[in-house]
């Protein structure tokens, strides 16, 4: 059951084959028996099995509230729920209970979807590796796989890898079957990139389609909602529910995309796939390329046009995204003064003293050293040097984008990665984190243009760690964008983890049983 597509477990709740409470206690159990990757902050036991049974209810009196009634969901940290503690991975807000619910949230409620836990994340959404929470870092439900573990002979409580991040407690919990469905948020990547790496489909949809009212802000005009799923056509389902104008976010649109949630038949024929050339970028893995490459042959075979384009200022995405991003860091987080909300230092001889301690004592020094660079690039003296030009810079992002689409381009095909997840162990090098920095290079540019985006996994690689790829399209063309996703799937046969079942531990590893693969 846990390892079924969320369409196909909305189905069984409906025929009656599972009931949302069992369902429900499904769900919990493997999150317990997962509990080692730190995916959940919260775990919301009490309130989805109420949530449950009151599902239960309705299924039996033939009267669902939508779809999704009695399907569990996790939610990102950094979303407001009511009465849930809403901590952003910070200490900050650590004990912090918001008083309503982010309207995405809320929109999945309505549908009668039951709420099972809040994940885990970097510290306020600012990472690349869901390494930097307050609350210890997340591991990657493929540590523990059989491909991974018998192909490195690694320990897995030793030598795990990352998820990505910043949502990568949202992807783990995805990839390891507590959850059919997690919300994450996308501000230059966080959706996709751990999507990527825990081998998970993941969306970054078109700027405005969905409300951010109630998504704790990184940086408002490049943060989105971002969807977690299986597949892509649960992606798209999920996406029909959660799209639309919201008068609580005036940057909300009313809903482009047809309310039927189904994808199209894809005619490949038809399509014209672009290759960015810049996307060749420095430490992009040759084995990230040739599934890359493998990709755009499969699309050429069946009929497509593929052909390479030029996005020639996306190479300027990863300084331009770090001004931008610390500059409106700088303002967002200037609410956090110990006064509003969350933690007050007890240092408070004066003013300024509680202020200062409270954010030395509140904030990681990831989110200390945003505030410091984004201040001083918004100086009165540097303000047209940083800000000013790094929004000229982020136009010319788009401008490129537009171009190519008004070329004649559907969509792009690019790594959403550079390479696969990872060792911790590496990763909290020094250099590493450096690297870490780079990450966003072919996830950035899609944020900064307000395009919609999608990660879909392709392959495992030679360590047995999943790689994804990415496509990006025009404005509005989100469910276009996942049906070409959904082709690709359908010819690529990504594993679930549950195909390796993970509870036949042997020794220091896991062992490979594919009894479980049948679906
Ligand atoms: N890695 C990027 C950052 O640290 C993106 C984060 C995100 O998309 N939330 O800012």
């Amino acid at each position: 059951m846990l390892n079924l597509t969320l369409r196909e477990i909305s189905m069984a709740l409906r025929e009656g084959n599972i009931s949302p409470t069992e369902l429900c206690r499904k769900c919990l159990n493997r999150l317990k028996q997962t509990k080692h990757l730190n995916a959940y902050i919260t775990i919301t036991e009490e309130q989805a099995l109420k949530q449950a049974q009151q599902a239960e209810t309705r299924l039996l009196q033939g009267a669902p509230k939508g779809p999704l009634d009695g399907v569990p969901f996790a939610v990102k940290d950094n979303f407001s729920t009511k009465n849930i503690k809403t901590t952003c991975a910070s200490r900050m807000l650590k004990d912090y209970i918001p008083p309503y619910n982010a309207t995405v949230v809320q929109k999945l409620l309505d549908q009668g979807a039951v709420l099972i836990g809040k994940t885990n994340m970097d510290e306020f959404a600012m990472g690349s590796g869901s390494t930097d929470g307050a609350f210890g870092p997340v591991k990657n439900p493929w540590s523990y796989a059989a491909p991974y573990c018998e192909r490195t002979g690694a320990v897995p409580d030793t030598d795990w890898v990352i998820t990505g991040g910043s949502s990568g407690g949202s992807a783990a919990a995805v990839a390891s079957l507590t959850s059919y469905l997690a919300l994450g948020s996308d501000t230059g990547g966080s959706t996709r990139n751990p999507g990527a790496l825990c081998g998970v489909v993941a969306l970054k949809p078109t700027y405005g389609l969905l409300s951010r009212h109630g998504l704790i802000p990184l940086v408002n005009s490049f943060d989105v909602p971002g969807i977690m799923t299986r597949t892509a056509s649960d992606t798209a389902f999920v996406l029909c529910i959660l799209q639309g104008l919201d008068t609580r976010d005036s940057t909300t649109v009313s809903p482009a995309l047809s309310s039927t949630e189904m994808l199209e038949e894809l005619d490949v024929k038809n399509l014209c796939v672009g290759i960015p050339k810049e996307f060749h970028a420095p430490g992009l893995s040759e084995e990230i390329v040739a599934q890359w490459s493998r990709v755009a042959d499969m699309l050429e075979k069946a009929g497509a046009r593929v052909e390479q384009v030029s996005l020639a200022h996306s190479q300027y995405s990863i300084p331009c995204y770090h001004v931008l991003c610390c500059a409106e860091v700088a303002s967002n987080m200037a609410r956090f003064d110990g006064l509003q909300y969350g933690h007050r230092s007890q240092i408070d001889h004066s003013t300024e003293a509680m202020y200062a301690t409270t954010r030395h004592e509140g904030f990681n020094d990831v989110v200390r050293g945003r505030i410091l660079s984004g201040n001083y690039f918004l100086l009165k003296q540097n303000y047209e040097h940083y800000f000013v030009k790094a929004q000229k810079v982020r136009r010319l992002i788009a401008n490129d984008f537009k171009r190519v689409f008004g070329s004649g381009v559907d969509v792009l095909l690019t790594p959403t990665t550079l390479s696969d997840a990872t060792r911790y162990s590496d990763f909290i090098q020094e250099d590493n984190r450096t690297r870490s920095s780079q990450e966003d290079v072919f996830t950035g540019p899609a944020n900064m243009a307000g395009l919609p985006a999608v990660s879909l996994p392709t392959a495992l690689s030679r360590r047995g760690l999943p790689i994804g790829l990415q496509l990006i399209g025009p404005a509005f063309q989100d469910k276009k964008l996942l049906s070409v996703a959904q082709w690709i799937e359908q010819r690529v046969c990504f594993p679930f983890i549950s195909d390796f079942e993970e509870s036949n531990r042997q020794g220091s590893c896991y062992n490979l049983n594919l009894a479980g693969a049948q679906r």
